[in-house]
C-alpha cells in the first residue's frame, strides 16, 4: 500500500551523486520495512534555472503540495531562490540540525550529542533590505508567534531526549527589542515545561562554548541567522559537514537535506560523502513516526542510524573523513549492512 509520496530533488554539484545513494538506501528500507513510500522526482536549482528559466519552477511547488515530504540534495548558486523560498511557501518554521559523535570520526570531545533548533521563517532571511543611497538597511523581523512556535518545538524535542535540556541562544543585551522578545518568549514557554532544564546564553559565548565545552549542550533554540552559523560550527566540532543532516519542519510538510552545499570543487569526482543526505533520510523516517505514529518508519530510521555507525566503525569512509572509499562504495556497504541488521536473529 502506498502511504507516503516523497519528492526527490537531486540538486546541483555533488547533489546527483549523493542523491543516488540516499534514494537507493530509501528504496532498500522501503522493501525491508514495507514502508509504503513512493518517489517522485522534482526539479530545482541551477539545472532548473537553465532548463526552465526558474530555479524553483511553479510546477515543482505544485507537485510538492501533494507530497508528504521532500528529500532534497544541495543546490548551487540559486540556493537562496530554492530552499529559502520553500521554507516561506510551506511555512517550514523549524530547522532542526543534530550534531553527534560518530565512530572513527574525529570529534573535539567524545560525548557530543546536541541539536540546534533554528527559527526558519524570519529574521534577516525575510530578505528585506532597503537602499538609502549611501547606506543600506537590512530589516530583521522577529514575531511573538514565531518565537513561541520555535520554543514549543524545542521543548517538545527536549522531552524525547535523555538530557532534557534547552538553551536559548540570543544577543538580547544588544538587540534588546528583537532578541529581547525571543528570550522573553523562551522564558515564558520554559515555565510550561518544568521537567526540562532551561538556560540561556549570548550567541558569542555559545560560539565559544561549542568549541570549549560542547558536551554541555542538548537542545539549542535560536533565531535564524545565529542558527545558520552555529550549526555549521557544530558540524565541524563532530567531524565535518559531510555527516551533517537537517530537517525543515512545518505542520503538514517537511523537507530533509544535508547541511552542506553543492561542493562544486569535488563534483563529478565520485568522492562526496553521502552520509549527510543518508542521515537526512533517517530524520525523514523519524518524522513519519512523529507525524503519523508510524512505528515501522521509526524502526527503519533506527536501523539506518545503526548501519551508519557500523560502516564507520569498519572504516568505510570517504576522503573528507580520512578514508579512501568512493561515494558509491559507501552506498553499497551501507545497503549490505541494512540487509544484515534487518534480518531476524
Ligand atoms: P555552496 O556554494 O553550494 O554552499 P560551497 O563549496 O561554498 O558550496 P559547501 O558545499 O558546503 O560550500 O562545501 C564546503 C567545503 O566542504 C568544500 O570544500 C566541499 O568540498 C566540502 N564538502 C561539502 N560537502 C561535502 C560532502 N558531502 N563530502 C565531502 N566534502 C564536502
Amino acid at each position: 500500500m502506498n502511504k507516503y509520496l516523497v519528492a526527490i530533488m537531486e540538486g546541483d554539484g555533488i547533489g546527483p551523486e549523493i542523491s543516488k545513494v540516499a534514494v537507493d538506501v530509501l528504496e532498500t528500507l522501503n522493501e525491508l520495512f514495507d514502508l509504503g513510500i513512493s518517489l517522485q522526482n522534482v526539479e530545482g536549482g541551477d539545472g532548473a534555472l537553465k532548463n526552465f528559466g526558474k530555479a524553483l519552477p511553479p510546477y515543482t511547488v505544485e507537485v510538492l503540495k501533494n507530497c508528504h515530504a521532500c528529500l532534497k540534495a544541495p543546490v548551487g548558486e540559486s540556493a537562496a531562490d530554492v530552499i529559502v523560498k520553500l521554507r516561506q511557501i510551506f511555512d517550514l518554521y523549524a530547522n532542526v540540525r543534530p550534531s553527534r559523535v560518530f565512530p572513527s570520526v574525529r570529534a573535539l570531545k567524545p560525548n557530543i550529542d546536541l541539536v540546534i533548533v533554528r527559527e526558519n521563517t524570519e529574521d534577516v532571511y525575510k530578505g528585506v533590505e532597503l537602499d538609502l543611497g549611501d547606506a543600506v538597511v537590512a530589516l530583521r523581523p522577529i514575531t511573538k508567534k514565531a518565537c513561541e512556535r520555535i520554543a514549543e518545538y524545542a521543548f517538545n524535542l527536549a522531552k524525547t531526549r535523555a538530557k532534557r535540556k534547552v538553551t536559548a541562544v540570543h544577543k538580547a543585551n544588544v538587540l534588546r527589542k528583537s532578541d529581547g522578545l525571543f528570550l522573553e518568549t523562551c522564558r515564558r514557554v520554559a515555565k510550561r515545561y518544568q521537567d526540562i532544564n532551561f538556560d540561556d546564553m549570548l550567541v558569542d559565548a555559545a560560539a565559544m562554548s561549542l568549541i570549549r565545552d560542547p558536551e554541555r549542550f542538548d537542545v539549542i533554540v535560536t533565531t535564524n541567522l545565529y542558527g545558520d552559523i552555529l550549526s555549521d560550527e557544530a558540524s565541524q566540532v563532530v567531524g565535518g559537514l559531510g555527516l551533517a543532516p537537517s530537517a525543515n519542519i512545518g505542520e503538514n510538510f517537511a523537507i530533509f537535506e544535508p547541511v552542506h552545499g553543492s561542493a562544486p570543487d569535488i563534483a563529478g569526482k565520485g568522492i562526496a560523502n553521502p552520509l549527510g543526505m543518508v542521515l537526512s533520510v533517517s530524520m525523514m523516517l523519524d518524522w513519519f513516526f512523529t507525524r503519523f505514529s508510524d512505528q515501522n518508519s521509526k524502526s527503519a530510521s533506527e536501523v539506518l542510524v545503526s548501519a551508519v555507525y557500523s560502516i564507520l566503525k569498519k572504516g568505510v569512509k570517504t576522503p573528507d573523513l580520512g578514508g579512501n572509499y568512493t561515494t558509491n562504495q559507501v552506498g553499497e556497504e551501507l545497503k549490505r549492512e541494512l540487509i544484515r541488521l534487518s534480518k531476524p536473529m
